[in-house]
């Protein structure tokens, strides 16, 4: 019956009204990859009339208003795009992250760019924006495992080689419980704790690692200490009958409860409405980690990738009735190299998507990679080197960050190197004898945002960018033509 009334609800969503069209558009990454900057960019420059060459219809002076307007879903958050410019544009400082799903509508009124519509149509098209954590993606793969095939393969994965150490303590942790005993609330509180800790370590920023569901225990959105998401997973016998007051079938239960609350809702509520979708890779980070890191990213990237093209027979495939069908990639904080850098860029997050493509059956959706920066937060100069010109990036670094000893204050404009990538991308992926590799790292500074800039015509004030344009052209550009 509820399946029923999304395939209604999604009828209604996409034909409910032919005189004002609606697009809901996905933004999505693993933490951190830069959806909040992301939105607000977007948002602002299309509010402000932002400097957007390749956007189209805003280029060839064909919209005529953009506004903001109550949101379709009165039951999710609203995105923060208000204190988020403000935290931008006034206090320059970057906006706290995406921690939870929210959504905003943005309509834009506009003119057909055919001679036939044009004469007699004004277009209006309203954009849902709905930012959600691409961790959350990452549950997708649970709702076919039981507990145990769960609680197998997160033990194997925790024992891997680059992950013992940050596993520890939740290994022994694990050690010391018998499954078998009877339920008690401190245990499983204290495993489903030192099992959470654990994923979040292998998120840091100098492991990077990305596949670990289950998504909430890193994002766990407005759920935290709920039974649902108070478990781990436990050491079990395949052989062993558990009694129903056990450790092993109370947990057990839990996670069963954590796919029908909490996995099922978001995927059917939410995610089987998008029409299109952006998934945000910083891949910066993954590279400076090591390939063990990059390696990981591919294939979380893969599990996401098989989201958006699931199997007709499978849960999720069963659910859509409509289907993505623009993807764009988006390499995200380019403005972290010189342009020269960009195409190998593009280049490697080419290569982390090749095995997820080549798996999912991509046919009928669009898919576009490209490396972006929703705000240039540097420009590039070239400085003399002893007769070498150097390319350079020139940015604020942030209070606090260093480069080759020197700690900055937040306040002063400075040149770096920022380092290249590999034209060759396989080398990022493995070394010679295997061993982890920290090629010629790249100096991944955090600077300051900018300041707004003044466009052409000398009056308005917009959020510099680096192909901003080509990701709205690519993801809306056609609905407004
Ligand atoms: P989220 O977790 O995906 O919402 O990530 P955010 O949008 O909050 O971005 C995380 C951090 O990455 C920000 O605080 C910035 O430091 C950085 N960042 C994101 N996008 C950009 C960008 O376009 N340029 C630069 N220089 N930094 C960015």
């Amino acid at each position: 019956a509820d399946e029923a009334r999304i395939a209604l609800d999604n009828l209604v969503d996409r034909t409910g009204d032919i005189f004002h069209p609606t697009l809901r558009l996905g933004v999505t990454g693993l933490s951190r990859a830069g959806k909040t900057v992301f939105i607000s960019a977007l948002v602002h420059n299309l509010l402000h009339g932002g400097r957007l060459p390749l956007f189209h219809a805003q280029a060839d002076g064909r919209i005529a208003r953009t506004y903001l307007e109550e949101q379709p879903d009165d039951a999710v958050p609203r995105f923060q795009y208000e204190d988020h410019i403000a935290k931008l544009v006034e206090e320059r400082e970057w906006p706290s992250s995406t921690r939870a799903i929210s959504e905003l509508r943005l309509t834009i009124d506009f003119q057909s760019a055919s001679g036939w519509s044009r004469m007699f149509s004004r277009g209006r098209l309203s954009i849902d924006i709905v930012d959600y954590p691409g961790e959350w993606l990452l549950d997708l793969p649970l709702i076919d495992k039981d507990f145990s095939t769960f609680s197998r393969e997160a033990i194997e994965r925790a024992k891997l080689p680059g992950r013992s150490g940050i596993a520890e303590a939740f290994l022994r942790e694990l050690a010391s419980v018998d499954p078998a005993a009877k339920m008690d609330e401190p245990t499983a509180q204290r495993l489903s704790k030192s099992f959470a800790s654990y994923l979040r370590a292998a998120r840091s920023d100098n492991t990077a690692l990305s596949t670990l569901p289950p998504g909430r225990f890193l994002m766990p959105g407005d759920l935290e200490g709920s039974p649902a998401l108070t478990f781990a997973p436990l050491m079990l016998d395949d052989s062993a009958t558990y009694s129903r007051d056990s450790l092993a079938a109370v947990l057990g239960k839990r996670y069963e409860a954590y796919k029908s609350v909490v996995v099922k809702p978001f995927f059917r509520d939410h995610f089987a409405r998008l029409d299109r979708q952006i998934l945000l890779v910083d891949a910066l980070q993954a590279i400076n980690a090591g390939p063990e890191a990059v390696r990981d990213l591919e294939i979380a990237l893969s599990d996401i990738l098989r989201c958006f093209r699931p199997g007709r027979a499978s849960w999720l495939g069963s659910l859509l009735t409509r289907r993505i069908d623009r993807i764009l990639v988006a390499a995200t904080k380019a403005d972290h190299l010189h342009r020269d850098s960009h195409r190998k860029l593009q280049a490697i997050v080419h290569r982390l998507l090749d095995g997820a493509i080549r798996r999912a059956d991509f046919s009928g959706a669009r898919t576009e990679v490209l490396a972006m920066a929703a705000i240039r937060a540097t420009r590039e100069a070239r400085i003399d080197d002893g007769g070498e010109e150097l390319p350079v990036i020139v940015g604020v670094p942030q209070s606090g960050e260093t480069i080759a000893g020197e700690t900055f204050d937040g306040r002063s404009e400075t040149a770096v190197f920022p380092g290249d990538l590999p034209s060759d991308p396989t080398s990022l992926f493995t070394d010679a004898d295997g061993k982890a590799e920290h090629a010629d790292p790249i100096r991944f500074v955090r600077f300051r945002p900018p300041k707004l800039e003044r466009n052409e015509d000398g009056l308005t004030l917009s959020l510099p960018h680096i192909r901003l344009d080509r990701a709205l052209e690519f993801l809306i550009g056609d609905r407004l033509a």
